[in-house]
C-alpha cells in the first residue's frame, strides 16, 4: 500500500518538486527524491549543517532560509537540548551555491496506524559539486 498524500515534512512545503527521475532506481513507495526550489523560483542555495543535526538551507537569489531536516519535527526523533550552532556545508570542490536534492525515508504503515508525513525515518542529502555531479553529503537514520 503506498502511503497516501504528501511525502515529505511539513516545513518542506510550496519548496521542493519531485526529483524521481534522478534517482529511478531508489524512488518506490518508502524513498521519495525531491530538487528543493526556492519560492522566488531559485534552485541554487547555501547548506549548513548544526550540531543537532539539523539541515537548513539558504536561498543563494533572496535568502529565504528553508528547513532541510529538524529532528524536533519528527515523532520518532529525539533532539538533543540547548543551542544549535550551524556550520557551511560544502562540496569536495566548495562550490558556493548549489542545487540540493533530498530523500525522505518511510517506515510501513502499519495496521490501524495513520500515514503523517512528518513520520520520517531516513534522511539523504546531496549537494551538486562544480562538475554537476551529485555529492551525498548527509545519510542520516531518523529514529
Ligand atoms: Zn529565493
Amino acid at each position: 500500500m503506498p502511503n497516501p498524500g504528501q511525502h515529505y515534512p511539513d516545513h518542506l512545503r510550496g519548496f521542493v518538486v519531485s526529483a524521481a527521475d534522478l534517482f529511478p532506481s531508489y524512488e518506490d513507495n518508502y524513498h521519495y527524491h525531491y530538487q528543493v526550489v526556492c519560492r522566488c523560483g531559485s534552485r541554487l542555495f547555501r547548506v549548513y549543517v548544526s550540531d543537532k543535526e539539523s539541515v537548513k538551507a539558504h536561498c543563494a537569489a533572496c535568502n529565504t532560509e528553508i528547513m532541510l531536516y529538524d529532528l524536533s519535527k519528527y515523532p520518532a526523533a529525539t533532539k538533543l537540548e540547548g543551542p544549535e550552532e550551524f556550520q557551511r556545508l560544502t562540496t569536495k570542490d566548495q562550490r558556493d551555491a548549489t542545487k540540493v536534492f533530498v530523500m525522505y525515508e518511510y517506515s510501513r504503515l502499519r495496521e490501524n496506524m495513520e500515514y503523517d508525513p512528518n513520520d520520517i525515518t531516513w534522511f539523504y542529502l546531496w549537494l551538486e559539486d562544480k562538475q554537476g555531479v551529485l555529492e551525498m553529503m548527509i545519510d542520516d537514520e531518523t529514529a
